[in-house]
């Protein structure tokens, strides 16, 4: 079977850039593929786990000749990274990238684009709350949502493979503006971040509630914020730096919100808040039937000891 791309290049080897090495492998979709990360460490795994053929210290060997570039680096690095690999992209190459933000990563990154190179963002729904080469698995886009935002223009041909690459990869294709994408992300995935990054540093400076008590009793619905307030800190700090109109939009509206289930709490106002618990339990079965999420006991969460040998770089 031919592959999908003769060379493929991954700047970036960490938790995005591991899986999609891995999904590659799995599918038989490039003949080569060449990776760039920043640090000899994670380059040295990287070859060591058979993520890549080869590494290379700089990105712009790494790109050169390649197929497909995919930036999987933080979203603050991507404009430095491609003023550094211009000039080694071959032409008819498609570049792009992984980002949770769109248009910011458009604006940057459009006008460094060379004449001839196919440039389509892409995000891929898909993650954990595990970084580093040793994060990623085969599985992890199979069966989430891969948006593509391709700018006026784009080469349908291009757009085509990007598309037939990340099906190969187990997504499904949506395809829309990075201003609407950027929108979307910002209340179902940028805004309950930031609230569970707030959560777990309130229960932390909590002076009545010591430490010891709030992870003994963290089952009670703690747990599931700390989960995601264990997400990566520079990519999330990158992300709302770069995705900052539509996150304050939306935390204005849940500020709004918040106020009402403060003013029907303090009203003891029942019906208010039985209305409101009962939409957002069908909202969760509507997630469960569009297999976005399990509905095992416990969320289908893997028993501490798996979990500690899933590869987590700290
Ligand atoms: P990660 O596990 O922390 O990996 C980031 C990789 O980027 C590492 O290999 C790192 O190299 C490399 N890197 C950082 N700065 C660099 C630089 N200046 N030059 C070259 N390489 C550099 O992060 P990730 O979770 O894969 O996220 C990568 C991208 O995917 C982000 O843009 C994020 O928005 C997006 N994304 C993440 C998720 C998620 O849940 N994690 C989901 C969808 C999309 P070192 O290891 O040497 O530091």
């Amino acid at each position: 079977m031919s592959h999908q791309f003769e060379k493929v290049a991954l700047l970036g080897l960490g938790l995005i850039g591991s899986s999609l090495a891995h999904a590659m492998r799995r599918g038989n979709l490039a003949g080569t593929i060449t990776g760039h990360a920043k640090s000899a460490e994670t380059r040295k795994t990287a070859l060591r786990l058979g993520l890549v053929d080869e590494v290379f210290e700089t990105p712009g060997e790494a790109v050169r000749d390649a197929d497909l570039v995919v930036l999987c680096v933080p979203i603050g690095v991507c404009r430095e990274l491609v003023q550094t690999i211009a000039k080694d992209l071959k032409k008819g190459a498609i570049l792009t990238d992984v980002g949770s933000v769109k248009g910011a990563v458009v604006r940057d990154l459009e006008p460094l684009i060379p004449e001839g190179v196919h440039f389509i963002p892409a995000h891929p729904i898909a993650g954990t709350e595990y970084s580093g080469p040793e994060a990623g698995f085969a599985e992890l886009f199979d069966g989430r949502w891969c948006i593509l935002t391709p700018l006026y223009g784009t080469d349908e041909a291009a757009l085509e493979r990007l598309k037939n690459f990340w099906q190969a990869c187990g997504s499904s294709i949506e395809i829309m503006t990075p201003e609407h994408h950027d929108l979307v992300l910002a209340i179902t995935s940028h805004v309950p971040h930031l609230i569970a990054y707030n959560i777990v540093g309130t229960a932390s400076d909590l002076e009545r509630v010591t430490k010891s008590e709030v992870v003994k009793f963290s089952a009670a619905g703690f747990r599931d914020f700390t989960r995601i307030a264990a997400s990566d800190p520079v990519m999330w700090r990158d992300i709302f730096l770069n995705n900052k109109d539509a996150v304050l939009e939306m935390l204005g509206r849940f500020s709004e919100d918040i106020s009402s289930l403060q003013k029907a709490i303090r009203w003891g106002d029942g019906d208010t808040l039985l209305e409101l618990f009962t939409r957002t339990r069908e909202i969760r079965r509507g997630i469960i039937e569009a297999g976005q999420e399990t509905d095992l006991p416990d969320f289908g969460r893997a028993p501490a000891s798996d979990i500690e040998t899933a590869g987590k770089k700290e």
